[in-house]
């Protein structure tokens, strides 16, 4: 028998995935939005498809950050979002070679 996994809805595209298949975001010390990695901040969070190119922009669309997390859109820096994202799927699938 295998557990069942926690199920999150990515803010994105709506999904309803597993909680490994998504990545976590939290309010972070200085009160902007960052990537919670690593699934340390406490409070509210919003969680996007760890492999969805286009789930934040979905998400900025739609502006369900500032609802999921209740914060303003002006601590929400999406170019730096996206570049994290983009960093942790590289992280996640090495280059195949
Ligand atoms: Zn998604």
């Amino acid at each position: 028998m295998t557990p069942q996994l926690p199920q999150r809805t990515c803010v994105g595209c709506r999904r309803v995935r597993s909680r490994p298949e998504l990545v976590r975001l939290a309010l972070g010390s200085h009160g902007q939005v960052t990537l919670d990695a690593r699934n340390q901040l406490p409070g509210r969070g919003a969680y996007l498809c760890a492999d969805g190119s286009d789930c934040l922009t979905q998400a900025r669309r739609r502006r369900a950050l500032t609802r999921s997390l209740r914060v303003g859109e002006d601590v929400i820096n999406y170019e730096e979002l996206s570049a994290t994202l983009e960093a942790l799927r590289q992280e996640v699938q090495p280059s195949p070679r």
